[in-house]
């Protein structure tokens, strides 16, 4: 028995004509003879709508009656959806979460499912019916041993989709909306956003910020842990939409199906050496210059940072793997020639990257890996982070005992660890897509002390203040007293719980002060096939310079490059980018 998945938001069962239109929808795939289970989220905007209800009796109402109240909203579709599959002669049942089985932890407002039972649900199927399901509810046992109505959090429809997908095996789980699939970037900016046929869960979570939009990051975790695919399209036409793949199939393991470890995977790679450019000229098409020599030269480059700095140069640092070193440190020596500054290098480094979407917006996970590794005594070379990964430099003698500190503190088994694993030939583009991330801001602690500890103290002081950090880059530069500084961006509205938490650290590391950068943007290029084809990062750089933008910062990552520029320069620096790869129509 093939199952198929079909999930629709909001927008599409708005109102009753619109109910009506999805209730034909589904009679129609009903005629191709599929066993159908279709979730559904409150009518229109009828979840806001209640929180209103709420907020206007209480500023503080008790979680489990704000369940009991947003459940009702998922409640009021399914049976009237259910209602409109009757009358068009379709044998259809509605069910909550609760009758289904969606057994959650008991968080109220952001439970994580636990448990899909299929039982209920295979035995409607059975009996042919539709069995349409309450989306982002569930169920779970009190203390007192009443059963609870528990909630995903906002947007956990497409978590319940994706999560009955998982547990019925079924062939494709589709998500029906109001926008046509995943674009190549954010269309209110660009006026050539393409359609993406087709994404990587990966990719799609690197785009954090244009794939939040179309799809609730959970849905795209289990999604990729269990191997489900995914359609993204439009309810409101016949068109394709966007196709989300994942190649990882494992079985739901004993720990429940929404993982609750935030981190699930430890990479370490050898053999790797660090080169340093720095007091390089700050001004447009340098970055260019130099990547793109190195790709010409055949140099396979891994991380790249890049700070800013006072004055007029800049610090660019960058990977390889070392049996590339002697030939990228011939091409670096005559691009300074040209251009002047100074080059040092280093072998004998290793990566090492921890990965899981539970990084995503949780700042206590690069805290706790850098902690953990300055405790074993091991000091930060470089720090590289993006959405789902954490990676850093260090020294390669020191590399089994950072895995053994690393793996204990995020509690990972030998499978979820790897050493040096080969690299794969990905076939899919280097840029999938372009994201711009606005209303970011700089922020510098000049002179920290370069001992293990100093990126931990103070990530883990942002952490507690809540606060997310973006590219967090030390700089290759040191002063008089061997002292660096460290630079990172963050969201403006965290400005001030920032400054507050920095308070205590200046105090402590004598003679550091902090430095306010100006506004800044990020724009990165996401694509699965970026390790694998040379050069890429050097594109970006050019399409950059080439529009006359000035690279303040550049972090990348796996499958990402991200560049921080001045806030003005955001669009077109999103608009080079994505025209820079060829991504518009
Ligand atoms: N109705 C819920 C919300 O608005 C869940 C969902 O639509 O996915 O957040
Ligand atoms: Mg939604």
């Amino acid at each position: 028995m093939k199952v198929l998945v079909q999930k629709f938001g909001g927008t599409s069962v708005g109102n009753v004509d619109r109910i009506k239109a999805v209730a034909k929808r589904i009679a129609a795939t009903k005629e191709y003879g599929n066993d159908l289970v279709i979730v559904v989220s409150a009518m229109g905007h009828t979840t806001d709508e209640l929180t209103g209800l709420a907020q206007a009796i209480s500023r503080n109402p008790p979680q489990r009656e704000m369940d009991m109240l947003l459940a009702t909203g998922e409640q009021v579709s399914i049976a009237l959806l259910a209602m409109a599959l009757s009358e068009l002669g379709i044998h259809a049942v509605s069910m909550t979460g609760a009758q289904v089985g969606i057994v959650t932890e008991s968080a109220h407002g952001r439970a994580r499912i636990l448990e899909v039972r299929t039982d209920r649900l295979i035995n409607r199927l059975s009996e042919g019916q539709v069995v349409v399901v309450a989306g982002f509810q569930g169920t779970s046992l009190s203390s007192g041993g009443t059963a609870e109505i528990t909630t995903l959090g906002r947007g956990g429809s497409d978590t319940t989709a994706v999560a009955l997908a998982a547990a019925l095996n079924a062939s494709t789980c589709e998500i029906y909306t109001d926008v046509p699939g995943v674009l190549t970037t954010d269309p209110r900016e660009v006026e050539g956003a393409k359609l993406m046929q087709e994404i990587s869960c990966d990719e799609m979570l690197e785009l954090a910020s244009l794939g939040a939009a179309v799809l609730h990051p959970r849905a795209v975790e289990i999604a990729r842990n269990y191997g489900v695919n995914i359609e993204v399209r439009s309810s409101l036409t016949n068109q394709n939409g966007t196709r989300l793949t994942s190649n990882s199939r494992r079985p739901i393991g004993r720990e429940g199906l929404e993982l609750g470890r935030p981190v699930d995977g430890l990479e370490l790679v050898d053999s790797q050496a660090v080169i340093a450019l720095s007091h390089v000229p700050d001004k447009p098409g340098v970055a260019a210059k130099l990547f793109e020599k190195l790709s010409i030269g055949g140099i396979n480059v891994d991380l790249i940072i890049q700070s800013t700095h006072e004055g007029n140069s800049n610090d660019i640092t960058f990977t390889v793997s070392e049996n590339q070193l002697f030939n990228a440190q011939i091409l670096c020596e005559e691009l300074i020639e040209e251009i002047g500054g100074k080059l040092t290098t280093e072998s004998g480094m290793s990566k090492l990257s921890i990965r899981g979407v539970g990084i995503m917006g949780r700042p206590g996970i690069a805290a706790s890996l850098f902690d953990s590794i300055s405790r074993a005594g091991i000091n930060l070379r470089l720090i590289a982070t993006s959405e789902v990964k954490v990676s850093c430099v260090i020294d390669a003698k020191l590399g089994s005992k950072a895995i053994r500190a690393t793996a204990e503190a995020f509690e990972l088994n030998d499978s979820q660890v790897l050493i040096n694993p080969p690299s794969k030939d990905i076939e899919a583009p280097e840029v999938r897509g372009v994201a711009l991330d606005r209303d970011q801001a700089q922020l510098s602690v000049i002179s920290v002390p370069d001992l293990p500890g100093t990126a931990a103290a103070l990530c883990s002081a942002m952490a507690d203040a809540g606060v997310s950090l973006d590219a967090i880059v030390q700089s290759e530069r040191q002063h008089d007293d061997g002292s660096r500084d460290i630079s990172f961006t963050l969201k403006r509205e965290d400005r001030e719980k920032a400054d507050l938490a920095l308070i205590p650290l200046l105090a402590q590391w004598q003679g550091s002060s902090m430095k306010e950068g100006p506004a800044i943007a990020r724009v990165s290029a996401v694509g699965a096939g970026m390790p694998s084809t040379p050069g890429t990062a050097a594109r970006m750089f050019r399409a950059l310079a080439n529009a006359g933008i000035n690279i303040a910062m550049i972090a990348t990552s796996e499958i990402r490059t991200s560049c921080v520029v001045s806030e003005p320069d955001g669009v077109t620096a999103l608009k080079a980018v994505h025209e820079g790869f060829h991504l518009s129509k």
